[in-house]
């Protein structure tokens, strides 16, 4: 069984709300010195993938579309279990949409070849579209779970455990299959052992381009894109403090009181 594991590197997003800031030209986060983590429902997928390798000899490619710092993503990855790790690296992709971002994933699978299942967070951490999975399996026509916290291999098939709002279902389906992952007490990510930190650090983890995944040019990035953001901004929260008075507090109780039915709070 091969697994290809798709991992989106993102700004962590466990930061105070005081750190997070986005560049209003760009309407992108601002990084600033906020540290970079594997989005964290791809973290539970390749926990997904590395069970399945413990229990079934499964070999597992990481796959990531980014810049240069989602290498260590990648090796953290490698660190973890995955066997190969390969990063797509491509300025073009810049402005891209999820569809776009899809359109190259699918792609980079396709040039891995031979999978029998695609795993994917369910959403990133970040802009958390929810869009990118369904979007390659489409173009890989293969089948499509979501929200998947389990997977087990029976007879040649897949059995995938899926969260539903009152409790799971259990789906069978045939491989290829792409499972998007979300979270549950079986899949918490694991901690990487410093001795397979530093065998990851040295296995090379290859770059491909458009060229490498046989895109056209002009149809990727914002050219592709069928969506634009048009704005993206916090929410400025205002808030008043308003001091109530009393010589007692019996008499500040009452008028703290009054002003709640005045302001029909109470
Ligand atoms: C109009 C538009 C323009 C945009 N322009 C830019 C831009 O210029 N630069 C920019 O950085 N972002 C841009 N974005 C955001 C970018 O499109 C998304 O980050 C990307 O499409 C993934 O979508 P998502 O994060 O919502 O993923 P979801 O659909 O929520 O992702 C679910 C899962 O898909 C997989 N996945 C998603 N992205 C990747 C990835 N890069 N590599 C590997 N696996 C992945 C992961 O497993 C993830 O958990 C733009 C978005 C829109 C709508």
């Amino acid at each position: 069984m091969h697994i290809v594991v798709c991992i989106k590197q993102i700004i962590d997003p466990e930061i105070p709300i005081s750190q997070f800031m986005i560049d209003p030209r760009t309407k992108r986060q601002v990084q600033g010195n906020n540290p970079l983590v594997i989005s964290p429902y791809d973290a539970n997928a390749l926990e997904v993938a590395i069970q399945l390798k413990e229990k079934h000899g499964a070999t597992v490619t990481a796959i990531s579309i980014g810049g240069s710092t989602a290498t260590t993503a990648l090796r953290s990855a490698l660190s973890l279990g995955a066997h190969e790790a390969i990063l797509v690296n491509e300025p073009l992709l810049a402005g891209s949409d999820p569809r776009g971002i899809a359109h190259a994933l699918a792609k980079a699978i396709q040039k891995v070849g031979g999978y029998d299942l695609v795993l994917t967070g369910c959403e990133s951490g970040d802009w958390a579209d929810r869009a990118v999975p369904a979007f390659v399996a489409e173009e890989l026509e293969i089948g499509y779970v979501g929200y998947v916290t389990r997977i087990e291999v029976k007879d040649g098939q897949v059995v995938a455990r899926r969260v539903v709002e009152d409790g799971y279902e259990l789906i069978e389906a045939k491989t290829p299959l792409l499972a998007a992952v979300s979270s549950d007490e079986t899949n918490n990510p694991r901690y990487a052992k410093l001795r397979d930190i530093m065998t990851a650090a040295k296995k090379p983890i290859p770059v491909w381009k458009v060229a490498d995944l046989g895109l056209d040019p002009e149809q990727i990035g914002a050219g592709y894109a069928k969506v634009a953001i048009t704005d993206v901004y916090v929410p400025v929260k205002e808030s008043r403090c308003e001091m109530i008075e009393g010589n007692t507090a019996e008499e500040k109780a009452a008028n703290l009181a009054a002003r709640l039915r005045e302001l029909k709070l109470i």
